[in-house]
């Protein structure tokens, strides 16, 4: 019997178990662990009504090693999915060498004191975990994840070479609140607010934050959009992986009301993360101003609309220059009719349900810290269109 072991009732880790559970039936178990045992509690009830599925639940704070080696003996899960923060990335890759579990996430480390994510901690495992006979799969959502394996899957069908790519995400839904953010606040503000990079030559430019924007039309009437570069962690490995690509770009779509408070919450520091002295007790900025801002997981009630998130990509085929876009059309309102959650984690959770399952049927196993760029697409692509998030490609730039 397959277990898995899910970390983080948050808004992404409900879509994972709420798609595990459809997927395995009882032919499996499922357990959420998170620090909120609550949290875990609510997401289990929402499961077993959905699914008639029962899964295990657990209170478990990741950042206690020993916490988590114990639960994992006790469990013996064939994958830990990591849908907590990427704060808890490297104590829960720790834990996984430990007990000897393979790891999946979503999101790359970054360190809590610094905005700055990188993949160097993380592949910094590599010899451990290869040497243990172990697997972690880095980065197994939409973006990154999706997007590496469209990228892939291009180069691998379409493309002799690929030279050029632009990774466009619009979210063209309406929450229906005065600022709100798509998943977690504080990982989503440290995002959008870091420096912009994007690839140029061999090499990462670096530009300030929103200072490039475009407008951008979605296929099949999603709308048109602003849409603001930035930097996101899928271009560090799909510029080591495909050596070929000489530019790389993200864009994503904001409206000029997030903009707006954004800019207001940034000029009253609200959104720093250096600690300041309230009233005998230091406190973050950016974590205060998570505990006052709506919840991403509870938005999916009163989300509409949809998001377009997709992959441009250019390059030549025998001898003729080439442009293809892969992308996925997804509503909240359904997504929100299925598992109870708004397009946002639905996108996030159902690739890392895709991941953890190639790598526990083996299609995608191989010892060793991966991207997801580096095994083959087509199985992915696949069970993309069978589990919820179905793919178009059409031939022609959406951004000339
Ligand atoms: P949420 O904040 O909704 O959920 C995170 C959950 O993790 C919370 O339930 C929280 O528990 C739990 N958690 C936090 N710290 C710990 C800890 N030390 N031990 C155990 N559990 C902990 O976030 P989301 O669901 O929106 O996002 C989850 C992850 O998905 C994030 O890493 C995010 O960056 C990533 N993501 C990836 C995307 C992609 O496309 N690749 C897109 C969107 C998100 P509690 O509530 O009890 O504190």
């Amino acid at each position: 019997m397959k277990t898995v072991l899910i970390v983080g009732a948050g808004g992404v880790g409900s879509v994972v178990a709420h798609k595990f559970a459809a997927k395995l039936g009882n032919s499996g178990r499922i357990v959420l662990a998170s620090r909120t045992l609550g949290k875990c509690e609510a997401i289990a009830k929402s499961v077993r009504e959905r699914t008639g599925v029962e899964i295990g639940t657990a209170e478990l704070d990741a950042e206690e090693v020993p916490r988590t080696v114990e639960l994992l003996e006790r469990e013996r899960p064939g994958v830990l999915v990591n849908v907590a923060l990427p704060y808890q990335d490297l104590v829960l890759m720790d834990a996984c060498l430990e007990a000897g579990v393979d790891y999946l996430d979503t999101a790359n480390y970054e360190p809590r004191n610094e905005a700055k994510f990188e993949y160097k901690w993380q592949w910094g495992y590599e010899e451990r975990f290869a040497a243990a006979g172990r697997m972690a799969l880095l980065g197994s959502g939409f973006d990154p994840g999706v997007t590496n394996v469209f990228t892939a899957y291009a180069a691998k069908h379409h493309f002799d070479e690929i030279h050029e790519l632009d990774i466009v995400d619009v979210n063209g839904g309406d929450h229906g609140q005065a600022f709100a953010t798509n998943f977690n606040p504080e990982i989503n503000i440290r995002e959008v607010t870091a420096p912009c990079r994007h690839w140029e030559d061999g090499r990462f430019v670096e530009t300030a934050a929103l200072s490039e924007h475009r407008r951008f039309t979605c296929p099949e009437e999603v709308g048109t959009y602003s849409i603001y570069r930035m930097y996101h962690e899928e271009l560090e490995s799909l510029t080591k992986h495909i050596p070929t690509l000489r530019r790389a770009s993200f864009w994503m779509s904001f409206s000029d009301n997030y903009l707006k408070h954004l800019e207001v919450l940034q000029n009253t520091g609200l959104t720093s993360i250096e600690p300041v002295e309230y009233e005998g007790k230091s406190i973050i900025p950016l974590q205060f101003l998570k505990a006052v801002l709506p919840d991403p997981g509870g938005l999916g009630k009163t989300t509409t609309g949809r998001t377009c998130i997709g992959c441009i990509v250019r390059g030549v085929r025998d001898g003729e220059p080439k442009t293809v876009y892969i992308y996925n059309i997804c509503d909240h309102a359904r997504c929100f009719e299925e598992v109870g959650s708004q397009a946002v984690s639905y996108t996030t959770g159902v690739p890392a349900m895709i991941g953890a399952s190639l790598m526990l049927d083996g299609t995608w196993r191989r010892p060793g810290v991966w991207n997801m760029e580096q095994f083959d697409p087509d199985p992915f692509m696949e069970a993309l269109n069978r589990d919820g998030l179905p793919w178009t490609l059409v031939e022609g730039d959406p951004l000339a």
